[in-house]
């Protein structure tokens, strides 16, 4: 009996990896061995054991640094190097890189369906065996794989399409158009208990000659139109599903099809739409599916991609108007045939980002995309959480009414993305709460308005502008890069506070000018935002020194009249304020004194008309007014103080004059007496 280790690498993925629970089955049942399943890395527990065989599954090719940092682990807790083993997605697209980086790991690349791969007995059925579910309780604490509670198959391999971008011609080269699952899931009813949905991952259903016979025995199975399964847990009965997670090749669904199709518990029917140029089929195949009865469609929308062939066409690099479109399409075909059928069906467009076979990392751009726009569509998705974009109304506010609105809103600011939509008022939330948020959402929108405006005025230029903005980098250096003032401007939108005030420190003169113009005369707004963060924020004080020597006592005055004199601690910012002004050698104000000010107050030693005397002084930057309020009621502050200090404490007389000395010390390096002396 051998001890194997079943490693998935630590990414997130929504299926669990059958590839392990057939090699699991496979060593458990067939060959006895002990057997562990974990994900990214074992538990504690099991820090000291050594494996004799550990098997790593891979996943997308962009997932490598996930999946080697899977397989040095490996190499860590087997007995013998040469006792690690891989295949999956990555390992078979790409064995050069397996074996450049781990000489002693076996790829398995392809299917466990052949002799020769592992090196044992009866290995070329594993392809074939029932998964072990049982392996997922190992992980149970850890992960919980968004689908479990299914069977997870196939009743065909391969597709035989050969689309350029497709991995499917090397995964599964060789079209098998009929496996029968009849056994391997009534061996998972025995053994594990039977499952709610049935979730089929072939490539290309459609394509095969047995299609009907694949239907029945899916019906057969429990699974025809209207099936539902009772919750062993809870003995609550509720509807059970099938899924080819693949998609349904549009351009092979027949009426036929179709209706055989409906007479299944389908639940979405997934039609690809990977190009605008498939529009025709793609409507065709989505009015058939919803005349046969299915409720819910579904469907992929290749973007960011390049020139591509497949399925015997040519197809152009997509555009984010032509992914624009193919959302409107679906909408419009959604309400076109609930207008026309006698039960309501949905479409739910899912986008899905293209990345090519061999890249390592998500970064690709395609064609017709920038950076800017990928990820402000990345953003724009959140909302749907993955669970496709399905309703006009959300689809009009959150991509537009337009293809333009569309790529307006692609290329707007992160930030402003997040402010659109309508002024909703929240449960539990107080009066008060409710008006401080408004004024936040209407000064959003006075942005909004402001960028649009710009955005919009833009012309000739726009592509200029995206020019600057199409790899998402914000800084002062591309600032300086741009010509034209009217671009410069609106390029403000997109720096960060914290680089807004970078660029205040900007040498050249009027370069800096256009800012300090834009943010104080044309969109104040942006001045006092700037304010409020400086005065909130626990910033570096560095950060304040451009502000320091751009708007000198003005800026002292905007962040001293935006400070909450109510509170009795001093606020963080009088720090910043203080070294900052040191730092740009600068004179404005005493600030030591507003730091004086909260001291007085924190011990009671201020009534009511000093205090709002004072705070009227130090807003005004009056230092001797200040000063001399400060100095007159320096002996209650310092009564007061040693009153505190003193209290039941044992030597009261010693600390008394200690503390008498120390705050006349500081009085003095106040220079609270100055004038008087
Ligand atoms: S039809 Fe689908 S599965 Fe087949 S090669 Fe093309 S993209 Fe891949």
């Amino acid at each position: 009996m051998a001890d194997i280790l079943l490693l998935e690498p630590g990414y997130s993925n929504k299926y669990p990896p059958i590839g392990l629970m057939k090699i699991s089955y496979f060593h458990k049942y067939i060959h006895h061995d002990y057997v562990r399943f974990a994900k990214g890395e074992l538990p504690e527990a099991f820090r000291e054991k050594k494996w004799d065989r550990v098997y790593v599954t891979t996943l997308f090719t962009f997932e490598w640094e996930r999946t080697k940092k899977a397989l040095e682990y490996a190499l860590t807790v087997v007995k013998d190097p040469h006792q690690v083993y891989t295949g999956g997605i990555l390992a078979t697209l790409m064995p050069e890189l397996i074996a450049k980086n781990f000489p002693t790991v076996k790829n398995n690349t392809g299917l466990l369906n052949r002799k020769g791969t592992l090196g044992l007995e009866h290995e070329e059925c594993i392809d074939t065996m029932t998964l072990d579910y049982g392996i997922l309780d190992d992980i149970a604490d850890q992960y919980v794989y968004p689908a479990h509670d299914a069977y997870f198959t196939y009743m065909t391999r391969g597709c035989g399409m050969k689309c350029q971008f497709c991995a499917v011609q090397t995964l599964e080269p060789e079209y098998i158009p009929f496996i029968s699952i009849t056994e391997s899931i009534r061996r998972v009813d025995k053994q594990f208990g039977p499952k709610k949905d049935l979730l089929l991952m072939d490539n290309n259903v459609l394509r095969s000659p047995h299609f009907d016979e694949i239907i029945d025995e899916i019906k057969a199975l429990g699974f025809q139109k209207g099936a539902t399964y009772i919750n062993p847990k809870t003995g609550k009965t509720v509807q059970r599903f099938v899924d080819f997670n693949q998609g349904l090749d549009a351009f092979l669904l027949t009426p036929h099809k179709a209706e055989r199709l409906g007479e299944l518990a389908l639940r979405p029917a997934r039609i690809a739409f990977d190009h605008i140029e498939d529009a025709e089929q793609y409507k065709k195949a989505i009015r058939l599916c919803a005349r046969s009865g299915i409720t819910h469609m579904s469907n992929y929308l290749l973007y960011n991609g390049e020139d591509f062939t497949g399925k015997g066409h040519s197809y152009h690099a997509d555009t984010p108007e032509d992914l624009y479109e193919r959302m409107r399409i679906s909408m419009d075909l959604c309400e076109e045939l609930n207008a026309e059928l006698d039960h309501r069906v949905a479409i739910f467009s899912f986008p899905m980002r293209y990345i090519p076979l061999s890249d390592l990392k998500r970064g690709f751009i395609g064609t017709n995309w920038n950076a800017k726009y990928l990820r402000a569509l990345q953003r724009m998705l959140i909302p749907t959480q993955g669970k496709g974009v399905s309703s006009r109304s959300f689809f009009e506010a959150d991509f537009g009414k337009t293809q333009e609105e569309f790529v307006m809103y692609l290329s707007m600011p992160e930030e402003h993305l997040g402010w659109r939509g309508h002024f909703t008022k929240r449960k539990n939330e107080t009066e008060s709460e409710t008006a401080a948020r408004k004024k936040t959402w209407d000064e959003n929108q006075q942005y909004l308005g402001e960028w649009k405006r710009r955005f919009l005025a833009l012309g000739d230029e726009k592509e200029e502008f995206i020019s600057y903005i199409g790899d998402n980098n914000y800084s002062v250096e591309r600032y300086l890069e741009i010509e034209k003032p009217e671009l410069k401007k609106l390029f403000i939108h997109y720096f960060t506070i914290p680089t807004l005030l970078k660029a205040l420190l900007i040498s050249d003169e009027a370069e800096k000018r256009i800012i300090v113009e834009y943010i104080t005369k044309e969109f104040p707004l942006m001045y006092d935002r700037m304010i409020k963060y400086v005065t909130d924020g626990k910033l570096p004080y560095s950060m304040l020194e451009g502000a320091f020597r751009t708007f000198g006592a003005t800026f002292a005055v905007s962040v001293l009249g935006k400070i909450d004199y109510t509170q009795n601690e001093e606020p963080f910012v009088i720090n910043n304020l203080i070294k900052a002004q040191k730092k740009a050698r600068m004179n404005v104000y005493k600030f030591e004194y507003v730091r004086t000010f909260f001291l007085y107050k924190s011990v009671g030693a201020l009534d009511k008309k000093t205090t709002k005397a004072i705070i009227e002084a130090i807003k005004n930057l009056d230092e001797r007014k200040t000063r001399g309020l400060l100095a007159e009621r320096f002996n209650k502050f310092k009564a007061k103080m040693i009153a505190q200090a003193t209290e039941d404490e044992v030597g009261a007389a010693y600390i008394a004059e200690q503390i008498d000395r120390q705050l006349n010390d500081f009085c003095k390096q106040l220079s609270l007496f100055e004038d008087w002396e």
